[in-house]
């Protein structure tokens, strides 16, 4: 292993991607991931395959890089804050600290008087007694406070009754309870922060989420209004400025009646900023290696405006009553990219890969939209 080590905590697609922005860049990558079939530990020039709580594991991945980040926010925060006595951890241990609770999460969005939807938090039967009956909270969404992704640790319900219940389904465990908004639409704002307080900005990305799953992200010029957009982008600087964060983040928007609410923050690359692989220049990945090295971050403008990512689930490898990859030579063709993760085995709900449709030439964003609709049923079909 060279001094030029990076380190990277978690080996999923994120991480695998990173590896490979990394190795791009001249660089040596160490994957820290106690899962042994991990997609960037496949890759990796070094695999530790052990668990996050490991200090001997962790001392060795101190001595073998001088710089480290994260794929997720679920590492615990003392890994982080070991690992922070001796080298770069990029973003902060406090940073993902706040990011991998909900609680803290939202409490910290709203002391920094971001707009947030009306939620409580809900740590006791008491609490669920105890809540005020003037604050409209229901139809709401039970969230577990940590480890939820994807829509999993969350639970709809109707009231009071429903809403014990789903608590206890979680085993107590903390939770906040959130009121459910009417969506007019969703985004996300990706951008990228170096340890000077330098910005780079993606444009602003579309999505559309199918049972609590990222379906469908695209970009487009005039997404939304260009005030609502300015002001997201305001919003989700502003976030990272309070956290001094260092690394690329994404902010999940909820617009709902012409109102901009922050849903979550993602202390990391995001799945909505996957477009950035095929339409820009430098994509989320090369960012978060530019901010953990301590580089200039590059600000060239995309080049394909209009494009649109679709997500690949492991649903699609059971179509048809049976096992089987899908037939991704059916679609190929210009301005089509299909991206495969290197999972070990396809499992229902299961991000196994994605689709990038660029909108070249003339085409516009019905185009592009189209072409997706026809690509989703062709796999689906064969
Ligand atoms: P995850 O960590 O799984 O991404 P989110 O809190 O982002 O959790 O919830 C997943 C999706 O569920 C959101 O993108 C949105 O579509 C829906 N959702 C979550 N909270 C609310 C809410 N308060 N009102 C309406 N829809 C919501
Ligand atoms: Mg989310």
């Amino acid at each position: 292993m060279s001094a030029k080590s990076l380190g990277i905590l978690g080996g999923g697609q994120l991480g695998r991607f990173f590896t490979m922005a990394a190795q791009n860049m001249g660089y040596s990558v160490v994957v820290f991931d106690p899962d042994e079939k991990s997609p960037a530990g496949k890759i990796a020039d070094k695999h530790i395959c052990k668990p996050y709580t490991d200090v001997n594991a962790l001392n060795e991945l101190r001595a073998y890089c001088s710089a480290v980040t994260t794929e997720f926010e679920n590492v615990p925060a003392e890994t982080l804050q070991h690992l922070e006595k001796d080298i770069i951890v990029r973003p902060s241990s406090k940073a993902i600290s706040i990011a991998q609770n909900r609680i803290k999460e939202k409490d910290f969005l709203k002391e920094c008087g971001i707009p947030v939807g009306t939620y409580v938090v809900i740590d006791s039967i008491e609490s669920i007694n105890n809540l005020d009956p003037k604050i409209l909270l229901f139809p709401g969404i039970l969230k577990t406070a940590q480890f939820g992704y994807d829509g999993k640790g969350q639970i709809h319900v109707n009231n009071k009754i429903e809403l014990e219940a789903a608590f206890k389904s979680f085993n107590r465990a903390p939770c906040t309870f959130e009121l459910k908004l009417n969506l007019d639409c969703e985004f996300s704002v990706v951008l990228a922060r170096t340890f000077n307080g330098e910005f780079m900005v993606y444009p602003l990305i579309r999505n559309q989420h199918e049972s609590g799953i990222l379906d469908c992200s695209s970009i487009y010029p005039n997404s939304i209004a260009e005030t609502l957009e300015n002001q997201a982008i305001k919003l989700a600087k502003r976030i990272a400025n309070e956290l001094s964060y260092v690394g690329v983040m994404a902010v999940e928007f909820f617009l709902s009646s012409n109102t901009l609410f922050v849903n979550e923050i993602a202390p990391r690359p995001h799945n909505s900023g996957h477009f950035t692989i095929d339409a820009c220049v430098y994509n989320q990945f090369d960012q978060q290696v530019l901010t953990l090295i301590g580089n200039k971050l590059k600000n060239e403008a995309t080049k394909f405006p209009i494009s649109l990512m679709l997500n690949l689930l492991g649903d699609l490898w059971f179509r048809n009553g049976k096992q089987g990859e899908p037939k991704f030579e059916l679609i190929a063709g210009s301005g089509i990219s299909v991206h495969l993760y290197g999972k070990s085995e396809p499992r229902i709900g299961r991000k196994m890969g994605h689709i990038t449709i660029l909108g070249l030439e003339n085409q516009t964003q019905e185009d592009v939209m189209n072409k997706a609709d026809t690509l989703r049923k062709i796999l689906w079909k064969n």
